[in-house]
């Protein structure tokens, strides 16, 4: 008998054993329990996976629910900004002082590692030139000086309200063709901090934020 006769009888009767009837019910019912345990444990782990993307999903919307509904660590310098600006508009020199203080002060209490990275980056690149103007203003009561002050304090601060979302609320950047300066207003209506009452309507919107 040479090699291929012997490996044709093996498998003859190999196939032979595996066809009888009983081995290949247990052979069926042992692949089925295969199967479905294979089965249930595939649905468990899309089951655990469903669960844990839902709740990843969950998450991220929270926190950025969250970011969105907290008040900006900068957002009171916009206020104290305008309390500037109006005080100007009423060219009441002693308010403007006053009000460019508070600014002074809210630019130092920045907590500026509560900042996101590129806010922090906008901020701490203009810190030291809004902290100038302001510190000029309250140290002064001529009103000619705060003007000149305010003029450069505006155009770093739009820089600051252009990158960092500061309100929700409508900011317009007005031009005052007579000073060639901008201010920032919570109002499309001109009011003009550079002359006051002297052209008080002086000016147009050139940009506007949050429209
Ligand atoms: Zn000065």
């Amino acid at each position: 008998m040479n090699d291929g006769d012997r490996q044709r009888r093996l498998s003859v009767s190999q196939s032979k054993a595996f066809r009888s009837d009983s081995d290949c019910s247990i052979y069926s019912t042992w692949l089925s329990r295969v199967l479905n345990y294979c089965l249930t444990f595939y649905q468990n782990i899309m089951k655990k996976l469903f669960l844990l993307v839902a709740f990843i999903a969950a998450a991220i919307t929270q926190q950025l629910f969250a970011q969105d509904t907290k008040p900006n660590e900068l957002t009171p310098l916009l206020n104290s900004y305008y309390d500037i600006k109006n005080a100007l508009i009423k060219s009441n020199g002693a308010d403007a002082a006053a009000h460019a203080g508070e600014f002074l002060k809210a630019v130092a209490a920045v907590d500026i590692k509560a900042l996101a990275a590129t806010d922090m980056n906008t901020f701490i690149s203009l810190q030291d030139k809004l902290a100038f103007d302001a510190r000029h203003m309250s140290e002064s009561k001529d009103i000619a000086h705060q003007r000149e002050h305010f003029a450069t304090l505006s155009a770093n601060f739009f820089k600051l309200a252009k990158a960092v979302k500061l309100t929700d609320k409508a900011v317009y950047y007005t031009y005052c063709p007579m000073k060639k300066s901008y201010w920032l207003s919570a109002d499309a209506g001109i009011r003009n901090p550079y002359f006051g009452s002297q052209m008080l309507t002086c000016g147009k919107v050139t940009e506007t934020l949050n429209k």
